[in-house]
């Protein structure tokens, strides 16, 4: 459930008409709803209530320092996967104690900022990353709180760009090395063993996957505990999936909680979750204007004023965003295929996408952009990363703002002896 529908004809977030952020601001530009994220976050605690639980919010599905003070506030922590996602989860108050810091390739620069914050865990994803945060926390006479992200070998997630549990896929250790990993970490000076992690992959649409790689991942806790280790958390990733329109409709936060608790009750675990779709998905919308309508041979293009670079998903991942026009319309619809202006290709949104008759000028609305939209922007093709817009109630509030193309280069420079 979100918070965007039509008022008197007109698409709005909360109680503000998506037509007025567009003359306030100028599209293209992403609006999140605040009462959305909160929504979200509730929901997804209340159906943990009762279990120890750290929600540690996926800071790369949507990064904004204003997004994740309202997460904050909400209790969420941070999974954070580069020193700049540590800056920021740090910065907008989220408590050290709550933040988790995942991916493959943490450098010794990241792995020493996060030993200085305090962070509650590294999700070591192979041996000589292992290494490394051990040597590091030695220099610092520290020890790094760990846990080994270990790769179930589940096939899981729409599309093989955001597969990550199958023993081909570059994340988390193999299976079969788990148990000699745990007793390597043992004797380490600088690493604390703590839990065990599992993230299988990103909009998942059922249940079973994440059943079988927990219940895997219950065996070898059990396994590990035999060998002498001491596990006392679980992180399970994130992955839970949003409707997108199209496609299956994912499991409710509560079936998901069930299961966990099913699987995990017996092992007396804390758990982390790393949820970051599910939060900020549904949470955003990227409000676009149609720049041409342009009659092919075979087709109509509507050419809008966003493009991949502004909401990539679409060409990295074949991912279907609903689209609605700003002004609702009952004309008659046909199929439109909707395009953006940069030089590529893959610079669609959708093929043959049913939409009523629009002309240029008209404002549409890419739905369920709020997650992987803004924080995947580039400025490919010198086109500025668009604004980011907060909507509370009657409120609104511009957080990132779109910088003028001078301020784009103003890092650039040429060499001296080009003159
Ligand atoms: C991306 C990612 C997540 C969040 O995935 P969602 O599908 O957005 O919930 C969680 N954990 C890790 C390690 C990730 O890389």
């Amino acid at each position: 459930m979100h918070h965007f529908q039509y008022l008197n004809g007109v698409l709005h977030a909360e109680d503000v008409s998506l037509a007025a952020i567009a003359d306030a601001v100028g599209t293209p530009f992403y609006v999140y709803s605040e009462a959305t994220l909160r929504r979200h976050m509730r929901v997804f605690r209340k159906a943990f209530a009762g279990t120890d639980a750290l929600v540690a919010y996926s800071v790369k599905a949507n990064s904004n320092i204003a997004v994740l003070k309202i997460l904050a506030s909400e209790g969420a922590g941070a999974d954070v996967v580069s020193g700049g996602e540590l800056m920021r989860a740090l910065k907008a108050g989220i408590a050290p104690s709550k933040i988790v810091f995942s991916g493959v390739g943490k450098t010794r620069d990241e792995i020493e900022a996060a030993l200085a914050a305090g962070i509650y865990q590294f999700n070591v994803e192979s041996e000589p990353e292992l290494e490394a945060i051990d040597a590091v926390a030695q220099t610092k006479n520290t020890r790094a709180p760990i846990a080994f992200r270990i790769n179930p070998d589940v096939a899981a997630g729409g599309h093989a760009k955001i597969s990550t549990g199958k023993s081909e896929d570059k994340f988390g250790v193999p299976w079969s090395r788990a148990r000699d990993l745990y007793k390597k970490a043992r004797d380490l000076e600088g690493v604390e063993v703590k839990g065990v992690d599992v993230h299988i992959g990103s909009q998942i649409s059922e249940l079973a996957p994440f059943e079988a790689a927990f219940r895997k991942v219950a065996a070898l806790i059990a396994d590990l505990r035999s060998d002498g280790a001491t596990i006392e958390r679980l992180d399970l990733g994130g992955g839970l999936g949003i409707p997108y329109g199209e496609g299956a409709t994912p499991p409710h936060p509560e079936a998901y909680a069930d299961m966990i608790k099913q699987v995990t009750e017996p092992l007396d675990l804390q758990l982390i979750f790393e949820p970051g779709r599910m939060i900020a998905g549904n949470a955003g919308v990227l409000v676009a204007s149609v720049i041409y309508l342009k009659e092919g041979e075979a087709k109509k293009f509507l050419i809008i004023d966003a493009g991949m670079n502004d909401l990539i998903r679409p060409a990295l991942y074949d991912a279907w965003h609903d689209i609605w026009p700003v002004r609702e319309t009952a004309e008659p619809r046909e199929p439109f295929d909707v395009v953006g202006p940069v030089c590529e290709s893959s610079d669609r949104f959708a093929a043959a996408r049913a939409l009523p008759p629009l002309a240029a000028g008209d404002l549409v609305a890419l739905m369920s952009a709020g997650a992987y939209g803004a924080s995947q922007t580039s400025q490919y093709n010198t086109r500025p990363l668009i604004p980011e817009v907060l909507v509370n109630g009657a409120r609104l509030a511009v957080i990132r703002n779109r910088p003028a193309h001078e301020d784009m280069i103003a890092n650039e420079s040429a060499p001296d002896w080009l003159g």
